[in-house]
């Protein structure tokens, strides 16, 4: 039988709790799901501090943790290109067919509609503080970061000591102004 599948892009920068809430959401509609690691050529900057194997690690792990088996989703990530207009082909070229897109990101969901997928927009859970830009800055004022993130997010960035790299790049970029 067809297997119905779902795509979810994100920078994922980090991986947070939001993220694994609407990927469990999406588990329950799909037999599977690709998810996308945007932005792939990144890191080290402020808004995109990680790159994407590491944001690949934090992301597999914290499905593995909550028992999502690994035959019901493909992590891929993900360069931008210049040309909007070519880029679902582009997405499409680096991932197993797929019928329905999920996204809250405008851009996202008018070029995907334009190609006449069905786009639908996943619930938005504790938007104030689940999103990449409260953990970045969270980590750089030295506040409580780590209850926004699976424990996966919390170990790889421990391990390659993230939390000094944001850091370091905050002191960085203020100094270059
Ligand atoms: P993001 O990590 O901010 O969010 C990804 C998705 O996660 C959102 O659409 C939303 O559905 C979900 N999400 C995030 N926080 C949530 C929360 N609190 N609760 C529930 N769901 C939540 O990433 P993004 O910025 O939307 O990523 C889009 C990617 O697509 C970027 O990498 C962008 O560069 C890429 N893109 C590239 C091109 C191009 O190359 N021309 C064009 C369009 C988009």
């Amino acid at each position: 039988m067809k297997k119905l599948r779902g795509i979810l892009i994100g920078r994922m920068q980090p991986v947070h709790n939001g993220h694994i809430q609407v990927i469990e959401s999406i588990l329950d509609e799909v037999d599977e799901i690709i998810i996308g690691i945007g932005s792939a050529q990144l890191s080290h900057s402020l808004k995109d501090p990680f790159t994407a194997g590491e944001r690949v690690v934090m992301m597999n792990q914290a499905l593995a943790d909550i028992g999502v088996d690994s035959s019901r989703y493909y992590i891929i990530p993900m360069q931008d290109i210049n040309f909007n207009a070519l880029w679902v082909s582009h997405v499409k070229m680096l991932t197993p067919p797929f019928s329905v897109v999920y996204s809250g990101n405008p851009l996202v969901k008018q070029l995907f509609a334009e190609e006449g997928y069905e786009v639908k927009q996943p619930p938005l859970y504790d938007r104030l503080n689940l999103s990449g830009t409260e953990v970045r800055n969270r980590i750089i004022e030295d506040k409580n970061w780590q209850e926004l993130v699976p424990d996966a997010t919390v170990k790889l960035i421990n391990e390659i000591n993230g939390d000094k790299r944001l850091k370091n790049l905050s002191i960085k970029e203020i100094s270059e102004i």
